[in-house]
């Protein structure tokens, strides 16, 4: 027939649930979703939750959006509410990923099609497609940037490297950190790159809810402890925007006065200033108009029956099954080309760069 199973069974999800409601199903045609984010507290996921309700509305759909304040309870307790209220989709971009496992199962009682959305959903049956970025690419877009902004390949070194990485409970933070890694280990082999701190694993470096006040202070922390005297940080591998900002006012607050090579993630507005003024030196963009209607599409054809298209069918095992995912290309932004990717794609409105 053409249509694979999983979008066979989000077919009968679709009918089922919109006789519920007494609506019409079909393509879009009086459904309901339920759109639960993370946060407000990071500009991208403001913009997440506004593109997916327009797209989900152009496409005919009622939305419920909610944001739950990095707070893994509230987000399970918004959830349920969703699927109390008898929604046909839920999208979710998870803040723990391992507590959603009650309420997903609840949600395929009522057969709703469930899309892990930019962040996979752990240890559960019941989540049909992922819809996100090449998570890897995120960090080996990171990773390379140092490499070449360093030049590893012909300068001596040593330069002395600080690792960030996100929060334990968010599954892309590995994949971040690990595809930066492969990119910088060989350099730390070599001793071209020198990690003072000794902080490298996940458990170390990692940030508490991504949250920007914390890398700031474990960054006050590395500077008091490993950085006596003349020894400078060269380089610091950040995952996020926010957590780059972190690192700025802790170097500022320690007398820097030029910053090492800082990445990051999400081209967020204030750090696309700092890049300009040069105190952060990159970003990796990621558009999240393109996966609001990505996934806008995916929930489309498998209401439909049809083909859902996904572009990985091997990378991301939530534990329980491999998740059909559909990855969009992250793209590596300094201070050389955000002009062209962020501003004159519309992205950020060039005054607001102001
Ligand atoms: C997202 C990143 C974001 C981070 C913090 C991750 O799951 O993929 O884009 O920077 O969460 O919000």
């Amino acid at each position: 027939t053409g249509s694979i199973g999983a979008a066979a069974v989000a077919l009968t999800a679709s009918a089922c649930a919109s006789e519920d409601s007494g609506s019409n199903g079909g393509s879009g045609g009086g459904g309901k979703v339920g759109i639960a984010m993370p946060t407000k507290t990071s500009e991208r996921w403001i913009f997440d939750g506004d593109n997916l309700k327009t797209s989900f509305e152009d496409a005919g759909y009622t939305v419920s959006l909610q944001y739950a304040n990095d707070e893994p309870d509230k987000q399970v307790s918004q959830i349920e509410t969703m699927v109390g209220q008898g929604v046909d989709v839920l999208v979710v971009a998870a803040i723990d990923n391992k507590s959603l496992g009650g309420v997903l199962a609840q949600a395929k009682e009522q057969e709703i099609t469930v899309i892990a959305y930019d962040r996979l959903i752990l240890d559960t049956p019941d989540v049909d497609y992922y819809v996100s970025f090449d998570n890897t690419k995120v960090g080996t877009l990171q990773g390379t940037y140092i490499v070449e902004a360093l030049d590893l390949e012909n300068a001596e070194g040593p330069f002395n490297l600080e690792l960030f990485a996100g929060a334990l409970t968010d599954n892309n933070t590995k994949y971040f950190f690990d595809g930066a890694w492969a990119v910088l280990e060989p350099y730390v082999t070599e001793g071209k790159l020198v990690i003072r701190s000794g902080q490298t694993s996940l458990e170390q470096i990692a940030t508490e809810n991504w949250d920007g006040s914390i890398a700031q202070e474990r960054m006050d922390n590395i500077l008091s402890n490993s950085y006596k005297g003349d020894n400078k940080v060269d380089v610091v591998l950040a995952p996020y925007d926010g957590i780059s900002r972190g690192i700025v006012a802790a170097l500022q607050s320690s007398g820097y006065e030029k910053m090492p090579v800082i990445t990051g993630q999400d081209a967020e507005v204030e750090s696309v200033k700092y890049i300009i003024e040069g105190l952060q030196s990159m970003t990796v963009y990621k558009d999240t108009r393109a996966l609001a209607s990505t996934t806008v599409d995916m929930v489309l054809a498998s209401i439909d029956g049809g083909e859902v298209e996904v572009n990985d069918t091997e990378t991301y095992d939530n534990g329980d099954h491999v998740v059909p995912a559909n990855l969009l290309d992250p793209v590596s932004v300094d201070v050389n080309n955000y002009q062209e990717e962020v501003v004159d794609s519309g992205y950020i409105d060039e005054a607001d760069l102001a």
